[in-house]
């Protein structure tokens, strides 16, 4: 039986990190910072590659890689990508008080504001975790929807306020609010899967063939065309982690794979208004259930 809504929409997200990663967790050197400056090396790949595909992309930039590569975040929204905030130097978001986060988020706004000639209206937290303050004080800048949970896959929701989770009792869910969610994953994220991080006390592997990633992130695109309907599926990159040749390469293939599926690309932006605006993405509707 046809699906009664889209066969689904994947949205590419790109988080322009740069060297705000590293200062904020306290890896900056010459060494780890070159890593982060490679990112700007390789947005013009990335420009290149979405414009050869006519893509529309989300990308989240932290007010600092705004402040020190202005003329290349110029570019992203020239050629018709949506800026969304980031943090100001990518802060470990749930250390923050109220009145730091929000000093933080009010900074960042000024410079996406001045960058792309209008306030943002998405957010995603650098760290992809909550402050009990974020979601009231999101909604006091204006922002519309956030990208940084995980309570779904395919299925936009609104974001609670004021949940409670006592040891002695059952988890108290709080009351919904207006901010949208766009749901994230760190399965759909390039990051753990490419990036080889080693200090002294941990080292993360990564360095994965990017044809296994990709392998995963189609099949979860296979997954919501067959069994979802009008599912989205957003999915996190990284210019300093996907710019390299073997992950573009990767990434090329896995947009026409996409493509052949029959999902459309979509930025955020859209997504977050046309649900709410009351269209029921992600509803779950398996074969021949
Ligand atoms: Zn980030």
């Amino acid at each position: 039986m046809p699906k009664a809504g889209g066969t689904g929409t994947v949205c590419l997200t790109f988080d322009f990190d740069a060297m705000s990663l590293w200062i904020a967790r306290g890896l900056a050197s010459p060494g780890t910072l070159s890593r982060g400056e490679f990112g700007a090396h390789a947005v013009p790949r990335l420009l290149h590659l979405l414009e050869s595909r006519g893509i529309p992309s989300t990308w989240f930039i932290p007010g600092h890689t705004a402040d020190t590569y202005p003329e290349l975040c110029r570019r992203v929204v020239d050629a018709g990508h949506e800026v969304g905030l980031h943090g100001y130097c990518h802060e470990q978001v749930s250390r923050l008080s109220r009145d730091a986060e929000w000093d933080m988020l009010r900074r960042a706004n000024e410079v996406l504001t001045g960058l792309a000639g209008r306030p943002p209206v998405g957010h995603r937290t650098p760290t992809w975790d909550f402050t009990p303050h974020t979601v009231e004080l999101l909604l006091e800048l204006g922002v519309r929807y956030d990208s940084s949970l995980m309570a779904t896959d395919y299925t936009p929701y609104y974001c609670r306020a004021g949940d409670e989770w006592p040891e002695d009792g059952p988890y108290r869910f709080g009351t919904e609010t207006e901010l949208a969610e766009l749901p994230v994953s760190w399965s759909l994220d390039d990051y753990p899967y490419f990036e080889y991080v080693r200090t002294s006390s941990w080292i993360m592997p990564g360095l994965r063939t990017a044809g296994d990633v990709f392998g995963n992130f189609l099949d979860d695109v296979r997954y919501m065309v067959r069994d979802v309907d009008d599912g989205v599926c957003v999915i996190t990159f990284h210019p300093q982690v996907i710019g390299r040749g073997h992950r573009l390469l990767g990434l090329e293939r896995f947009v026409d794979e996409a493509r052949d599926l029959g999902v459309e690309f979509a930025r955020l932006d859209r997504v977050a208004e046309e649900f709410r605006n009351g269209r029921r993405y992600g509803t779950y509707r398996p074969e021949g259930g």
